[in-house]
């Protein structure tokens, strides 16, 4: 019957994160022992100072519809985030509460977005940014960067992508997939080449923004000529180990914040009242609070480097934010391994999955079809586990 539903519906790609997290989950079911290392969620539990915030707003009888952009207190306590954290100025009327940073980006993409028009993507960048600028009947075009240039792209390249049908640019730092974090000064320089075109708006997503090991995190926004057309989009999910209590929110000049509102409006309405009571005390709360998190996954990612360091063939970058990696394992193409012939990043994916049981994302679904994405948000034990077993179905 898929012939009944829309072409918007048939001509969309799944996420792979989610899927490839969907098949781990019935592998495990049917008992199978899969280490999952494909979907980027933090595996410790919501802090308890946040819990309990959540089980005062049902106390409190929190169970009516919120305002559709959140909270104005909420609003509040993110205007003073954004001042704490990133030296930004936002008023409450430039922000709005979304179930999620996903919804965030795509109320953001859905109110610029004209049918026709070009979104400017980082190559390798979220799976979803490009399915929400198609869902939006935009063009989602790829500048592409890989392992070489630390998976960033330089003004040149950023400036040969815009044209006179460039609407928006989305950038991700700490980014997801590489785990690259751009410095202020190469910020800097991409806002230089933005200034040129000032019919382009600048979607930053910043969700990792915690989850950093030493490059002082820097938002877009922060340029003074790039305020007033960038959206800086940050959520819960990562840094308080709340992914599935749905908090994304954005800053941005008003006249968007209403727009996303007015969008928001018809699809979903506010998000979840407990869950923004909770994100009150979240936000409010000192960031140290949450920094055991950090040097737990600091730790891991140093494991990781030095356990993949030694498997031949898998070439890395250094990431400094995030918790994944992004290997480039273009070497075993054209391989065979086990009888199974290596075509790309996808084949090997799979033959990780198939072989070694460890569960992780090509590349391919990020635009970058050399690489595959390992998330190390995941137990020390599981991480040794999960190399260990690459390692030796490879060598075999
Ligand atoms: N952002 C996470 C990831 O990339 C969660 C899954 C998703 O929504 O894509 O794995």
């Amino acid at each position: 019957m898929t012939n009944k539903l829309s072409d918007r519906i048939n001509n969309l790609p799944v996420s792979a994160t989610l899927a490839m997290a969907a098949k781990t989950r019935e592998l495990k079911e049917n008992g199978i022992d899969i280490i999952g290392l494909s979907l980027g969620e933090p595996d410790f539990n919501t802090p308890d100072f946040i819990k309990e915030a959540a089980v005062q707003a049902i106390n409190d009888n929190f169970n009516s519809y919120s305002p559709v952009d959140g909270y104005v207190d909420l609003k509040k306590s993110i205007c003073k985030k954004f001042k704490r954290d990133n030296g930004l100025h936002y008023e409450t009327d430039q922000i709005v509460v979304s179930t999620g940073a996903k919804q965030s980006i795509a109320n953001t993409v859905q109110v610029l977005v004209n049918p026709g028009d070009d979104v400017l993507l980082v190559a390798p960048y979220w799976v979803s940014y490009s399915a929400i600028v198609t869902l939006a009947e935009g063009n989602p075009i790829e500048i592409r960067s890989d392992i070489s240039s630390d998976f960033k792209i330089t003004p040149k390249e950023l400036e040969s992508s815009i044209t006179n049908k460039t609407k928006l640019v989305i950038i991700n730092s700490p980014n997801n997939p590489s785990g690259s974090v751009y410095t202020k000064q190469e910020y800097i320089e991409l806002a230089k080449i933005l200034e040129k075109y000032p019919e382009v708006f600048i979607l930053s997503d910043e969700i990792y923004e915690h989850i950093n090991y030493g490059v002082p995190h820097y938002s877009f926004a922060k340029i003074p000529s790039m305020y007033k057309r960038t959206i800086t989009v940050n959520g819960l999910a990562k840094a308080f180990a709340m992914t599935g209590w749905r908090i994304g929110y954005i800053g941005a000049p008003a006249w968007i914040a209403k727009a996303c509102t007015k969008m928001q409006g018809q699809i979903t309405s506010g998000t979840n009242c407990i869950a923004q009571r909770a994100t009150i005390a979240a936000l409010e709360a000192p960031v140290s609070k949450i920094q055991y998190m950090v040097e737990e996954f600091k730790e891991r990612r140093e494991l990781i480097i030095s356990l993949l360091n030694e498997v031949e063939g898998i070439k890395l970058n250094k990431p400094m934010g995030a918790f994944y990696i992004f290997p480039d394992i273009s070497y075993f193409f054209g391989k065979t391994l086990k009888n199974k012939k290596i075509n790309n990043a996808s084949d090997f994916a799979i033959f990780l999955l198939e072989e070694s049981h460890v569960a992780t994302v090509t590349g391919d679904a990020f635009g970058s079809p050399n690489n595959i994405r390992i998330s190390y948000a995941a137990s020390k034990e599981e991480i040794k586990k999960a190399i260990d077993r690459i390692k030796s179905s490879l060598e075999s």
